[in-house]
């Protein structure tokens, strides 16, 4: 019996730098901190920061009724009329967005400036896939989620196009999105632009998941690299658990199995993983 802790598990170096900027602003700064969405998909840390007088905001809106402070954006990026409308509320910005998202910001800018049509390949609904759409000169964007998206699309002016890819999107699904529009016979430039950690992540629990008999992904729900990974290791272990804390897993399940792999998302917390992992090696 054996039980398989993918090294990749965990905060990823994008929300570690997010998360130790609200910190250090905490103790730096005497004035009001906002952040800009939660910082993490994760309960507990956003509840520690809201105790120690980090709050949230959702909506721009918002600002107009607020004390006049400091907000943190966090990893996922915003757009550059966001960026403008909380400057000129007269809120000081605190920026936390990964340097992987920034470096898509400024491709997407720069091609679109050249006359390309911006392609994402992502979830239009994320947060991050927002901001970017935000950076395309002239919104001249598309979002593509699935192959279905992808035999759908096209222009109707023949211009060049510029394909990127939201950081945590699955590399297998965006080759084969990619793969249908390069069909389509346009002036094409390819940038995978799905961050290191991630694919590190994804590989790593592929290959966990296709030596596991069960296989355990922990994270938020509403986390985009936590589905992705979900949808991964389904596909190599039909005897996947999507988990957010110790407390939705139910380990009678795993009674007759012998090799657990477990794995979890950017945002999921060590505490949270190493409880899993204790209570599975507890039940086999
Ligand atoms: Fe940055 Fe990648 Fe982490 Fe997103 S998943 S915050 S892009 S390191």
């Amino acid at each position: 019996m054996q039980v398989t802790l993918a090294e990749s598990a965990g905060f990823c170096f994008g929300v570690t730098r997010a998360i130790n900027l609200v910190y250090s602003q905490i103790e730096e700064n005497e004035g009001a901190i906002y952040t800009y969405g939660p910082i993490i998909h994760n309960e507990e840390v956003v509840k520690d920061l809201e105790n120690k007088g980090v709050k949230v905001i959702n909506d721009l809106d918002e600002l107009k009724d607020l004390e006049a402070g400091t907000i943190v954006i966090r990893s996922h990026g915003i757009s550059s009329d966001e960026y403008k409308q909380i400057e000129e509320n007269g809120f000081s910005i605190v920026d936390a967005t990964c340097p992987f998202v920034l470096k898509i910001h400024r491709v997407v800018e720069e091609y679109s400036k050249k006359g390309y049509h911006v392609v994402i390949v992502g979830n239009q609904s994320h947060p991050e896939v927002k901001g970017i759409c935000g950076w395309v000169s002239g919104k001249n964007v598309t979002v593509v989620n699935n192959l279905d998206e992808a035999k759908n699309f096209q222009l109707k002016d023949e211009i060049p196009i510029c394909i990127v890819s939201q950081t945590t999107f699955n590399l297998k699904k965006f080759q084969d999105i990619v793969e249908i529009i390069e069909k389509k016979g346009y002036d094409i430039i390819v940038l995978n632009t799905i961050c290191s950690a991630t694919e590190k992540r994804q590989t790593e629990a592929r290959e966990i998941a296709r030596k596991s008999d069960a296989m355990i992904v922990i994270g938020g729900k509403s986390s985009s690299n936590t589905q992705k990974l979900f949808e991964i290791c389904k596909t190599e272990c039909e005897n996947t658990y999507y988990i957010q804390t110790s407390d939705d897993m139910d380990y009678t399940k795993l009674k007759s199995v012998n090799n657990v792999g477990i794995t979890a998302g950017a945002s999921t917390p060590k505490n949270i993983i190493e409880e899993v992992s204790k209570n599975v090696r507890n039940e086999l």
